[in-house]
């Protein structure tokens, strides 16, 4: 195991969170305002079981230990890195800070794009997002123009359509996946983070084929 996720085991997500912002314990999850748009409702979630957190209100952020300090410091992966490990006691090798390290900033706002847009696109033109599609416009009187502006999206039934686009067709690696805060480990299956949140009555049809 590499010195990037030795230190994310060592430190528990929500002692680290709640070391900034308090957070209340609700269910499975821990929720607080998000720290990161400004909200009345708490729908910045914390999960200690995946030990990742996600902001279901505007901002749509999320991650793990390391993105959340990044996000609340304004901070640069490898600073981030810095600080935990002296916090964890973990000795970095010089290879974590080269062009391999920091590029994984990159990569993982590059697959938050990439879900962002599969997630709309699943919405806003595939079957399986027909229904939710006509729910929100329909039912809940959403104008289509928000679901633009502020891409909506769907994610389909069957529990992992984003990680088998991005890793069977994209090529991404699944640690990269969960680095993002994208996906997790179900036993050995890789599943999506997002998977029957708001609407879990969808068509549901299991691979995206046609988007590209
Ligand atoms: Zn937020």
């Amino acid at each position: 195991m590499d010195e990037v996720a030795q230190i994310r085991e060592k430190i528990d997500i929500v002692s680290l969170i709640s070391e900034y912002i308090p957070l209340k314990k609700m269910g499975r999850n821990f929720k607080s305002v998000c720290p990161f748009h400004n909200e009345k409702t708490p729908s910045f979630v914390v999960s200690p079981e995946r030990q990742i957190w996600h902001c279901f209100g505007g901002c749509n952020k999320g991650g793990d230990v390391y993105t959340f300090l990044m996000e609340y410091e304004n901070l640069e992966f490898v600073e981030a890195l810095r600080i935990l490990a002296k916090r964890t006691g973990v000795q970095l090798r010089e290879s974590n800070f080269d062009a391999g390290i920091s590029s994984k900033k990159e990569t993982i706002y590059k697959l938050n794009k990439i879900a962002l847009e599969f997630y709309h696109y699943v919405l806003t033109k595939h079957e399986a997002g027909k229904k939710a599609l006509s729910y929100l416009t329909e039912k809940r009187k959403l104008d289509p123009k928000l679901i633009e502006t502020f891409m909506i999206g769907f994610s389909p039934r069957e529990g992992a359509s984003l990680a088998n686009y991005l890793i069977s067709k994209k090529k991404y690696k699944k640690e990269d996946l969960i680095e993002a805060g994208l996906a997790f480990y179900s036993g050995s299956r890789v599943m999506d983070f997002f998977r029957k949140e708001t609407i879990s009555k969808s068509t549901g049809e299991s691979r995206i084929e046609a988007f590209s």
